[in-house]
């Protein structure tokens, strides 16, 4: 089937249908959604305005109030049905991430996958958070901490990974007891749509069981960046988790700084590898195809800069060229095709320009030519690109969302880990080595300073396990994994005295009437 003939709006609509999706949500409305597999409009939805946001988002307060009375395990048994629901949909969903960002098929699917593996992961979290009994100098006293739910958290998320971020934040802040608001990318607001449909039916399940659950558990915004920054002032929103570029970042954390608000902040990644002298590589020009060419380049973690140590540069990189040629580009929706589109035009206007600027900084290119489609000439195809250049400048220095990997030379070890860490983002970052000194060197206190360093595969991708990003720009954020779950609770300090006196410090008397 050619790009013209597919009718992508009609997938959709049966899609949304089966989930349960009324039309009127996704069609006759303001926000215009293209699907850049073939760059025509697959919907039309009604956008919230500032005031029924923030009539939303108190209706969603009002459901913290209730949510966080149900014990955490009970809790928990809500996020197991919604990880069935997921399993149920898998195929679904994942075709509409296909469909809505352009991501190929197999990797909408593990979008789906990984809000499963949260879900499985938060409805073990629900029996499991734990506070600690600390020593207390005070005779007949104990102290201990408790963690308590915030109240409505609000979820800011990017196109690119237009529902696994939803579930990471939402899987844990439900166990923990809070209500979310949702304020997807305008960009993807269709697989928002559906992803609450799968909510709400893993809700009713859950109320079918006897158990109670209030409305408004998981409210979805759609809207631009106007909505959004509803949910940034709102004084019952006690923390906004926002994905997406720094730009977005720099405005997001200095507002809710001012009200005192928590922020959780994943961003941008200018992500580089390390291939060593020691390096398999087989196995590297595997991991850097992958990091670099996956998803068209459209990942926080992709790999954008490339340190090849000298005695390996003429090995590896014409290998890596001839990769970067025969790579398949084209409709993700068909089985062979490795690389699909561009989000849109504007995003390859910017890697043109970062191309352009590129080799005014003396570098060379090789690939990064728009590949038109028959039939689809709204559709942005590209074929990735690979940057020789002469030095860390320029557009090197900043995270160009598109497929552009800029490859360079290093000598020397201690200056080669100089550079790595010499842009102001950084998210994830690898080396290839199989030197165990370097190796233990990159990720120890002097090595890598990004949230996230790996040994022998690639900076891209991230299990849930493990707490996800950590974008150095900003302090790290870190969704998912690990102990995540503290960032959704407040922890409180209980002293508990089962003594009969009251101690006091050294040397203070009160005389009590
Ligand atoms: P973007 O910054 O343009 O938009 C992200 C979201 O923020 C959207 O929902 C948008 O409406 C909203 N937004 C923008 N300005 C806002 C404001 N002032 N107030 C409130 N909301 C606002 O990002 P994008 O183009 O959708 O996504 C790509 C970027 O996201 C890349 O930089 C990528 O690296 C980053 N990203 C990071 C992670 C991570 O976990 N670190 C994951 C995915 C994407």
């Amino acid at each position: 089937m050619t790009l013209a003939t597919l009718d992508l709006a009609a997938d959709v609509k049966t899609i949304l249908g089966d989930l349960g999706v009324k039309p009127e949500r996704y069609t006759g409305g303001t926000l215009a959604v293209r699907s850049p597999v073939t760059g025509a409009e697959i919907g039309r939805l009604p956008e919230d305005t500032a005031e029924s946001a923030a009539k939303a988002i108190d209706a969603a307060h009002q459901a913290f109030l209730e949510w966080r009375l149900v014990p955490a395990p009970k809790r928990g048994e809500l996020i197991r049905l919604l990880g069935e629901e997921l399993r149920a949909a898998k195929t679904a969903l994942g075709r509409l991430v296909s469909i809505e960002v352009g991501k190929i098929t197999s990797e909408g699917l593990g979008e789906v996958q990984e809000m499963i593996d949260i879900c499985d992961f938060a409805v073990g979290l629900s029996r499991q958070l734990y506070g600690l009994t600390i020593a207390t100098e005070r005779a007949d006293h104990r102290m201990m901490e408790t963690w308590h739910p915030l109240g409505a958290i609000g979820i800011i998320s990017a196109f690119n990974f237009p529902v696994a971020v939803w579930s990471w934040n939402a899987a844990l802040a439900i166990v923990c007891g809070n209500s979310t608001v949702w304020k997807p990318s305008e960009k993807t607001p269709l697989t928002a749509l559906a992803t609450q449909a799968i909510f709400e039916k893993a809700l009713t399940r859950y109320i079918a069981e006897g158990n109670s659950a209030p409305k408004n558990l998981s409210t979805l915004l759609i809207g631009g960046r106007d909505v959004g920054e509803v949910l940034v002032d709102h004084e019952k929103v006690p923390l906004v988790s926002a994905t997406g570029s720094t730009a977005m970042g720099r405005t997001v954390g200095p507002r809710l700084a001012q009200r005192f608000a928590r922020s959780l902040l994943e961003l941008g990644g200018n992500n580089a590898a390390i291939v060593a002298p020691t390096a398999d590589l087989d196995l590297t020009l595997r991991g850097v195809a992958f990091s670099a060419m996956g998803t068209a380049g459209q990942r926080c973690t992709t790999l954008r800069r490339l340190f090849v140590h000298d005695s390996v540069y003429d090995t590896l990189v014409p290998r890596l060229a001839k990769a970067y040629q025969s790579v398949t580009v084209g409709s993700p929706l068909e089985a062979g095709n490795l690389v699909g589109p561009l989000i849109d035009k504007a995003a390859f206007d910017k890697m043109k320009a970062s191309l352009e600027a590129a080799k005014s900084a003396g570098g060379k290119v090789t690939g990064g030519e728009r590949i038109e489609q028959d039939g689809a000439p709204d559709a942005y195809y590209v074929r990735p690109a690979i940057v020789e250049m002469p030095e860390q400048t320029g557009p090197v220095k900043e995270e160009t969302f598109a497929p552009i990997l800029y490859v360079m030379k290093y000598s020397d070890f201690d200056e080669v880990l100089r550079l790595h860490n010499d842009v102001p983002q950084g998210l994830s970052s690898s080396i290839f080595t199989n030197d165990m000194r370097e190796a233990e060197i990159f990720v120890s206190d002097r090595g890598s300073d990004c949230g996230i360093a790996n040994v022998n595969i690639g900076p891209s991708g991230a299990e849930i396990g493990g707490a996800f990003g950590g974008e150095k720009e900003t302090g790290g954020g870190r969704e998912s994994g690990s102990d995540a779950w503290r960032a959704y609770m407040r922890r409180q300090t209980n002293t508990m005295n089962y003594g009969r006196t009251l101690p006091l410090a050294q040397g203070v008397k009160f005389d009590v009437i």
